[in-house]
């Protein structure tokens, strides 16, 4: 309380504003800015978003709400950037190769004098890592300096499905040691550790209250992103967006079979170049949508660069919903940015409430929610009302619920690339009921999720990431 009255107090003079222009900016009485700034009240979030907006910094830059010890490997109490959701990287998981990655560049640092490393693997990143090819990323993050890989198939007291420890060694004698959890969407957490990568930007966690604080201040869902975000926030949606598209030409023009050995061949260009002799408008629409799915996906099992939406795996579903529609309804650039925004909300809350880790909580994490968000980006880009958006990701993500992770061979090929497809279609599908049925919805989003959650926490681990159940045991 009171760093937030000194912070605003400082802010304001820095403006060059008196208490009594500041009041007046905002509608109020220059008694409650000065009751703020001697630490009587605090701003409501309304009047927080104002003050951003005057101040031009990101709501968190004003609640500086840092994150403390958490006390699971999930911590609720706010939510994380969009930057966090939305990256660039190399495929071909965010969970087994980006969070690794991640994780072995930050120990590192932390431990430059090593001589050596060790890296041990627990629970989903044991079982499918060797698909997956985390023990390269890590060995390759690790050189020059000789690094070990170790594969605990056995330990089962688990935080995090996607447990690792890391261990640095120097003249045969343990310099350091942590133990990491690689949560989803390449992000990490520290065992016991106070966040210091990633602050909760976004105080509100649940898509009721983010609708009423929107319909309050007669805000769209992006807007309330950017607000939150503050200042280049469209510019790195920018950067977001051309990475999202630059994958999909790269996959239309490409061919050959996929790394790994499973012998997929690259479908995207023959999806593509392959029209119906009587095709319909319709199967148009699927053949195209799915072209691009399959385009990003293959790229991501190449290992190429694309991004996370939320997850390498899931990267295919978001960029070729947008693009497609983009070009049938010449849509601009600046609409599909606030759509990935509204999305990104989405998807936000899916990873604060429940989870978007395959490990955790099966496919239905990473293409469910991968699903929900392009629903909501779309219904965006129709200009949808706050509650038809809301039904338009509701539905997508319930009719995922109890899908299960089982990538053959542990690679995110079969059924991956093609589930991007289908969640893509699922997408465009769930934004046409929506837009007809929402007045009659029963079910609310955060309801869903919550179901979601639940339904991941039973689904039995073979079929969570290990590469031991389902669709896995097929031999090819
Ligand atoms: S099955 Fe789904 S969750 Fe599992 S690796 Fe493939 S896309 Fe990711």
């Amino acid at each position: 309380m009171e760093e937030l009255s000194k912070r605003l107090s400082d802010l304001r003079k820095k403006a060059g504003l008196s208490q009594i222009e500041l009041a007046k900016m905002l509608g109020i009485s220059n008694r409650a800015v000065s009751k703020w700034e001697n630490g009587i009240s605090q701003p409501s979030l309304e009047n927080c978003v104002r003050l951003c907006g005057i101040f031009n910094i990101s709501v968190s830059d004003l609640l500086t709400k840092e994150s403390g010890v958490p006390k699971t490997v999930h911590d609720r109490s706010g939510m994380e950037s969009l930057r966090e959701l939305y990256k660039i990287g190399r495929g071909p998981s965010s969970s087994h190769t980006m969070g690794p990655e991640k994780a072995c560049r930050l120990f590192r640092s932390r431990y430059p004098d090593a001589d050596r490393y060790v890296v041990r693997l627990y629970g989903s990143l044991a079982k499918s890592g060797r698909g997956h090819g985390t023990d390269n990323v890590i060995v390759k993050t690790m050189f020059p300096r000789p690094c070990t890989v170790e594969w605990d198939y056995l330990r089962t007291d688990l935080p995090h499905p996607n447990t690792m420890e890391l261990f640095a060694y120097r003249d045969g004698q343990l310099s350091g040691h942590d133990e990491v959890y690689s949560i989803g969407g390449g992000s990490i957490r520290f065992k016991g550790e106070k966040r210091t990568e990633t602050k909760l930007l976004y105080p509100l966690t649940s898509f009721h209250d983010i609708a009423s604080f929107c319909k309050k201040n007669r805000l769209r869902l992006w807007e309330y992103a950017e607000a939150v975000e503050g200042r280049g926030f469209a510019g790195y949606m920018s950067e977001i967006w051309h990475a999202m598209t630059d994958a999909i030409e790269r996959g239309l023009n490409d061919s050959g079979i996929l790394p790994g050995g499973l012998g997929v061949p690259k479908k995207a260009a023959y999806l593509y170049e392959l029209e119906h002799i009587d095709e319909s408008a319709e199967v148009r629409e699927n053949r195209i949508v799915s072209a691009y799915a399959f385009a990003v996906s293959e790229q991501n099992a190449c290992g190429e660069t694309i991004v996370t939406a939320p997850t390498c795996g899931a990267s295919g579903v978001m960029p070729s919903v947008l693009y497609y529609e983009m070009q049938k309804h010449r849509f601009t650039e600046e609409q599909v940015l606030r759509s990935l925004m509204t999305g990104g909300i989405i998807g936000n809350l899916i990873k604060t409430n429940a989870s978007i880790s395959g490990a955790e909580c099966g496919c239905q994490a990473e293409i469910g929610t991968a699903c929900a968000m392009a629903a909501a980006a779309l219904g965006e880009l129709f200009g949808f009302s706050l509650g038809k958006i809301e039904c338009a990701a509701e539905v997508a993500i319930e009719h995922h619920l109890g899908l299960t992770c089982d990538p053959i061979g542990g690679l995110v090929q079969i059924p991956c690339i093609e589930r991007n497809a289908v969640a893509a279609m699922r997408a465009i599908n769930a934004v046409t009921i929506s837009s007809f049925l929402s007045k009659t919805q029963k079910i609310s989003f955060d309801e869903v999720v919550v179901a979601m959650n639940e339904t991941g926490s039973d689904i039995k681990e073979d079929y969570r990431e290990t590469a031991l159940g389902g669709l896995a045991k097929i031999e090819l």
